[in-house]
């Protein structure tokens, strides 16, 4: 993959203010995608970032996640798996509920996806409070990976999400 070092991935990333509600910034990354070198440069930067971690297998979460695993995993000759919402995945499943702001959600891959021991490294779009990801890396253990490092384009620092997780964490855009 390319990586124009000119390239200033903020320039490409948009935040939206009260989106999906009220009081909460959106920060968009459908403009980084929707421009080739952009999207390009982001995934060669993640990826040097991921390599020393040694991973056999990528993991993403629905669905942005899918944007920066399935393209990362190519990049760096792995294989990918999708970590996805309840009842979307084929044949026997392993889930893990987690709980929201408001309510608890589920998060289920395919019982077969990983050899036990294999390193995957999760990513996502964006790390918030980290619920998300720390309910993946649960299930990825659960289902007998090694988690050796997750990973998302944009860190929201204030919200302290990698406090919530027990891996290294690499994030290209950080905010607060
Ligand atoms: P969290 O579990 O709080 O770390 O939330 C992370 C998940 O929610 C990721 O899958 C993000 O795509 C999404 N998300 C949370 N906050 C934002 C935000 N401000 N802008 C865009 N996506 C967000």
């Amino acid at each position: 993959l390319r990586d124009d070092e000119s390239i200033d991935l903020r320039e490409h990333i948009r935040g939206i203010p009260d989106f999906p509600k009220p009081g909460i910034l959106f920060y968009d990354i459908s403009t980084l995608l929707r421009h080739g070198p952009a999207w390009s440069a982001a995934m060669a930067r993640l990826g040097r970032a991921i390599r020393p971690h040694r991973p056999d297998l990528l993991a993403g979460i629905e669905s942005r996640g899918f944007l920066i695993a399935a393209p990362l995993a190519l990049e760096l000759g792995l294989g990918f798996i999708m970590l996805r919402k309840r009842g979307k995945l084929p044949g026997e499943t392993v889930g893990l509920d987690y709980a929201l702001e408001y309510g608890t959600d589920r998060i289920e891959m395919q019982a077969d996806a990983v050899e036990p021991g294999q390193r995957v490294v999760l990513l996502d779009d964006l790390l918030a409070t980290g619920g998300t990801m720390a309910a993946g890396v649960r299930l990825l253990r659960q289902a007998g990976a090694v988690v050796p490092a997750v990973a998302a384009l944009i860190e929201l620092t204030f919200l302290e999400g990698r406090a919530r997780l027990d891996v290294p964490c690499e994030t290209l855009l950080r905010y607060d």
